[in-house]
């Protein structure tokens, strides 16, 4: 059994190179001198995700909860350093400073992930004490390095610089197995701890198992943006098909005999919160076996679509389904076929996966859609898609593949942008490239009540590097307090932000916060006072839903 110590230096190694190929080397070797059964943990506890996309579970730990048990272990309160650049280095820090030294046995891979995964299971009333109990239990046995790491799988921060992408490479690098082989997998699998040990362990045979599963979710196909038609035209060429883009949530739909299983863009198993749907899918598609994908939206009485936020009350909600069934009803539009009855259609190109659609939908109505040869016949499209109440319109080419999990340019997105005003209130110093810089900005809106500002979201995109070099100082010289890696500074420089829509946020007291928020602009012009204000995004908000 490898011991978590080894998992932690091997992040430390990581961390401090940026080369590819030593990463590689590095990952492959380190992946070889484990026990087989500990391979998929460890993969996955490298690039920071504990479990595989297609598992609904999460540790769901807050960084409150956090500090709580490590200064239950230690017996003080934590200090944090200034110079710390995320949550796992400052608590590394401060450990350090009081010479810390654990107790019992030393951790082995299989340990922490086990107590992760109980840690993920534990709900209901003492949950709170039984993760507090579990995660105080690895503290205790933790070296200051392995603490570290703990805290950044707990706190979601990894940082070393290993992504699924960096992790696949390693795979390909150190197995004769084809690339491609190893890419499909991965794509279809949704999951690189069961690639690395089918790869390690079981060679190219192992990975061809992972293929298409009626079942088993595979990851979504995306999309990249446009601002115009006529910008879709010059990256696909003419003859492209445009189809209407529903503002809904993107369904994957199994089907096998009369077992039906929904599953989100995320992977996760919706089917419970919507009945209907399955029950839809079980009657109509014309197919023993089938995986189809398409948009789930909310309807009105005259089945005019309705916003994401109304239908965010009932996807994954499995509480008073019945009732929410009358009160939101949805309606499916289907947009490809991925696999009919033993054959796989991802290699088809996109015009034939709409035929076979067509041919197996029932009555499941397909997403609008027009093939254009010219901008003017886009434009006009695009104009009736947003009369009748949509998005806006994705544009797709008519001869590609089905690539799942990649965001490429056979599909693109066309979609308005909306902007805001608001100021910068704190900043998170960052990490990798962007060490030493403040780069990931929490954004407040003026509360026209209180005349305080109130978080409404955070982002670190949007920015050149150039600007958030300038903007680091700027923002340090107004700093009021550090918390972890957070400064918290005087509230002056206000940014112009887009974003996709407004949700209803527990979390955040302003109770509204901005999703897929990017800065856009600097905006000297305007001082704090003359932000967007709190009510204004929650009249959005509401606008959205009504
Ligand atoms: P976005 O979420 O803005 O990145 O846009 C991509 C999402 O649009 C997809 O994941 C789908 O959920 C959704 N969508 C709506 N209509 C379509 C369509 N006709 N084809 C593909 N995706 C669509």
């Amino acid at each position: 059994m490898s011991s978590f110590l080894a998992l932690a230096n091997l992040g430390e190694q990581l961390a401090a190179t940026k080369k590819k190929l030593e990463h590689s080397a590095l990952i492959g070797a380190y992946l070889y001198s484990i026990a087989p059964n500990e391979i998929a943990p460890a993969a996955r506890l490298l690039i920071g995700r504990i479990f595989p996309e297609s598992d609904p579970r999460i540790v769901n730990i807050s960084g409150a909860a956090l500090s709580r048990v490590l200064e239950q272990v230690v017996g003080m309160e934590i200090e944090w350093s200034d110079s710390a650049v995320d949550f796992g280095d400052a608590v590394a820090q401060w450990l350090a400073a009081h010479s810390w030294t654990p107790t019992g046995e030393p951790l082995e891979i299989l340990d922490v992930y086990h107590t992760f995964e109980q840690i993920a299971d534990a709900t209901g009333s003492g949950s709170r004490k039984l993760k507090d109990e579990r995660l105080g239990s690895l503290f205790r046995r933790a070296s200051v390095v392995e603490a570290k790491y703990i805290t950044k799988q707990v706190s979601g921060e990894m940082r070393v610089g290993v992504s699924e992408g960096s992790l696949i490479e390693a795979l390909v690098r150190n197995t004769d197995i084809p690339a491609a082989t190893i890419r499909r997998a991965n794509q279809l699998a949704g999951d690189v701890g069961a690639v690395a040990f089918a790869a390690l362990t079981q060679g190219q045979e192992g990975l061809q198992a992972l293929t298409l599963q009626v079942g088993r979710p595979l990851k979504p196909m995306l999309a990249q943006s446009v601002e115009t038609i006529g910008e879709a035209m010059e990256t696909i060429a003419p003859p492209l098909v445009l189809e209407y883009k529903l503002d809904g949530a993107r369904l994957q739909v199994h089907k096998r005999d009369d077992d039906v299983k929904l599953f989100s863009r995320h992977l996760s198993d919706i089917t419970a919160s919507l009945p209907e749907i399955a029950e839809l899918a079980r009657t109509q598609i014309r197919a023993r076996d089938a995986i189809l994908e398409g948009e789930v939206i909310a309807i009105d009485a005259t089945g005019r679509s309705r916003p994401f936020q109304i239908l965010m009350r009932r996807v994954g909600r499995e509480r008073d389904v019945q009732a929410m069934q009358q009160e939101i009803p949805v309606q499916l539009y289907l947009f490809d076929c991925l696999y009919a009855d033993g054959e796989s259609f991802l290699e088809t190109p996109n015009r034939a996966r709409w035929e076979k659609l067509g041919e197996l939908a029932g009555e499941i109505p397909r997403v609008p859609r027009r093939v254009i040869e010219s901008a003017a016949e886009g434009d006009t499209f695009l104009r009736d898609a947003r009369a009748a109440g949509h998005e806006g319109v994705m544009a797709k080419n008519l001869a590609s593949p089905y690539t799942p999990g990649e965001r490429g340019k056979q599909w693109l997105k066309l979609k308005p942008v909306h902007t805001l005003d608001l100021v910068i209130f704190a900043s998170d110093w960052g990490y990798g490239r962007r060490h030493g810089w403040l780069s990931n900005q929490h954004l407040a809106a003026r509360d026209e009540t209180t005349g305080e500002y109130a978080e409404v979201g955070k982002t670190f995109k949007g920015l050149t590097d150039e600007e958030m070099k300038t903007l680091t100082p700027r923002l340090y010289a107004n700093k009021i307090r550090q918390v972890g890696p957070t400064v918290y500074v005087k509230p002056e420089v206000v940014v112009q932000v887009a974003f996709n829509n407004i949700q209803r946020s527990p979390s955040y007291p302003s109770g509204v916060a901005l999703r897929h928020a990017r800065i856009v602009a600097f905006r000297p012009d305007k001082t704090p006072q003359e932000i967007d204000t709190v009510q204004t995004l929650r009249a959005m908000m509401e606008r959205e839903s009504g």
